[in-house]
């Protein structure tokens, strides 16, 4: 099999463009090509020698993800299904950062990637885990969630352009000089869809490498969030990247008994093992660490749990984000009421933990990891 051209350095085509000694000039050109205007063909790309175009066809494959399934609105949070080259279902959500409170579109979005077709740490609460772990997610296909929602952008902006007579005023701003193919619509990333980004290492860094570069696709690393449900040993690994990334650590309960019960994650590392781990990450990455909590009823909202989440989070400076839990069809959890919520925020607050309670965008169109998928699987073999 090829290699995919999106899962390559910089480094490493300008090595391939050495040894077929092409100048300098040409590598930026192919960059261009995939990075800037995101093309799916090698014929596209003009401006390239015949020649060249060729010797690339035959060296690496040029993959797209397709997009089988689409929910939301523009200008909401959207969720993308997109089937791989095995047919495998993965997942991107598209956030946009301040929905139009005042009828002006935000132009600045986060996407929620995928890592894995499943996920193999079975948390007992969540849709990815429920039909077990497939395959690790490919360098290429991490990359092109990104290029993917971003060429549907683009297509979706030209195409109301043309059917719009007038000027449109509702579309994002593209610049004055790029064509609206090459806007960048995603200014952050949070690697929380599918899978567990720290068991696919390697694939997530490189990924990250690219999609980080000036050449690539230029989102900061300070606007890269990953979650993991607690791989104390990559964590640790992680804390010693000269990239800077955020970490959230999927929390959910406070002690081993609450953790035990729903994350089976927990017996390998129990909490000794990974705040030891976040102290590591913040003592050599000098960065806050969040919490996410999400709050299930009669599992780990009750108010015995904040003395102890308090002080895990007093202890590592973290922040803490409770998520008030999605159902998911099939499982026995609950969200807890709003009053019950609201009664830990408070308890939170008291003991001087910086603390948010998400009020969930896109709890309508199953935007919790793995459901959309989950959903439509069901539906195919129905
Ligand atoms: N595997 C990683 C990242 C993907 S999950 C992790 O676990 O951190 C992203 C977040 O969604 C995690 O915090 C996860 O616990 C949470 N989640 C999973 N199922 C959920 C549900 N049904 N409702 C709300 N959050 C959920
Ligand atoms: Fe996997 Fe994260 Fe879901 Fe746990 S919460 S099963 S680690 S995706």
């Amino acid at each position: 099999m090829l290699a995919d051209i999106k899962s390559q350095t910089a480094e490493e085509l300008q090595a391939q463009f050495r040894l077929w000694q092409q100048p300098a000039y040409r590598l930026w050109q192919l960059l261009e090509w995939l990075y800037a205007h995101r093309s799916t063909s090698w014929d596209a790309m003009t401006n390239l020698p015949k020649a060249l175009r060729g010797q690339l066809r035959t060296h690496y494959s040029l993959g797209a993800l397709e997009l089988l399934r689409k929910q939301g609105s523009r200008d909401t949070t959207q969720k993308f299904l997109w089937r791989l080259k095995d047919h495998s279902l993965i997942e991107s959500v598209l956030i946009p950062a301040s929905p139009s409170l005042y009828g002006e579109p935000s132009d600045r979005h986060t996407l929620c990637v995928s890592t894995q077709v499943g996920c193999a740490y079975g948390c007992r609460f969540c849709a990815s885990g429920l039909e077990g772990f497939k395959r690790n997610l490919r360098v290429e296909e991490i990359v092109e969630q990104v290029l993917a929602v971003e060429r549907w952008n683009a297509q979706e902006s030209s195409r109301s352009q043309v059917e719009s007579s007038k000027p449109d005023a509702t579309q994002p701003a593209t610049g004055n000089s790029q064509p609206a193919t090459d806007h960048r619509l995603i200014s952050n990333l949070v690697i929380m869809g599918m899978g567990e980004p720290l068991a696919n290492y390697d694939n997530l860094l490189k990924a990250l490498k690219i999609l980080n570069a000036p050449w690539g696709a230029g989102i900061g690393a300070r606007k890269i969030t990953l979650s993991t449900s607690g791989l104390a040993p990559q964590i640790r690994k992680l804390a010693d990247e000269p990239l800077q990334f955020r970490l959230a650590i999927s929390l959910h309960g406070a002690t081993d008994v609450v953790r035990d019960r729903i994350m089976p994650v927990n017996r390998k590392y129990p909490l000794r093992e990974l705040v030891a781990a976040c102290d590591y990450y913040q003592h050599k990455q000098g960065r806050m660490i969040t919490f996410e909590y999400i709050l299930i009823a009669g599992v780990n909202d009750g108010l015995e749990q904040a003395g102890p989440l308090a002080a895990l989070a007093r202890r590592l400076s973290a922040k803490v984000n409770l998520i008030p839990y999605n159902t998911v069809q099939g499982l026995p959890w609950e969200r807890p009421s709003e009053q019950a919520q609201e009664a830990f925020l408070k308890a939170l607050q008291k003991q001087k933990v910086t603390v948010t309670l998400r009020r969930e965008k896109g709890h309508d169109i199953d935007a919790a990891c793995g459901q959309l998928r989950l959903r439509t699987e069901r539906e195919m073999v129905a």
